[in-house]
């Protein structure tokens, strides 16, 4: 018997603890440029007095990394590939939408994200003080405790100039 299996998960839960085992891993990446002619910045759904990203949708280059990884994890395909840019369907797009989407196709396929740990690279904002808000508004909309998300903030620590935000995602899934 190994973690994965149903019978050991029912034991699992029998003994009183919801201990979910990682069955895989999965990997998401997005970034955006800025644009000098926004002064919001959407970033893990809060909206900040920052100047924007460029973007299709709303721009929310953490959501579309956590979103790439649960894809390539569900779906092996890449948030580009599920929510075209070609499509008008997208256009000023909330990107919570994106994340909605996630939740019902994890349930469809019965599977459970353990955790999802995630990196913001930008010089400012700075994200520290926005980080929790970014887990309660990630875990919200994929009806997960908030603990199981976590947020932090890197600089590039004056090594270039590129004018984007990067950020990276690392989703821990459950296969019933
Ligand atoms: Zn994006």
């Amino acid at each position: 018997m190994r973690p994965g299996d149903k019978l050991v998960n029912k034991i699992i839960m029998i003994g009183g603890f919801m201990q979910q085992y990682i069955t895989h891993v999965s990997f998401g990446y997005d970034s955006h440029a800025f644009c000098n002619t926004k002064d919001t910045l959407v970033l893990g759904g809060c909206r900040i007095n920052h100047i924007g990203l460029k973007g299709v949708s709303d721009a929310d280059v953490l959501i579309h990394a956590v979103v790439d990884a649960i894809l390539s994890g569900v779906l092996r395909k890449s948030i580009g590939e599920v929510f075209r840019e070609d499509d008008p369907e997208n256009y000023n797009r909330n990107s919570m939408e994106f994340l909605h989407y996630c939740r019902d196709l994890l349930t469809q396929n019965n599977t459970s994200i353990v955790n999802i740990d995630c990196t913001i690279i930008c010089e400012t904002p700075k994200i520290s003080q926005y980080s929790h808000e970014m887990c309660k508004n990630i875990s919200n909309a994929l009806d997960i405790e908030t603990s199981k998300v976590f947020v932090k903030g890197k600089t590039r620590d004056g090594l270039d100039n590129i004018d984007c935000i990067i950020c990276y995602s690392v989703v821990g899934l459950c296969k019933k």
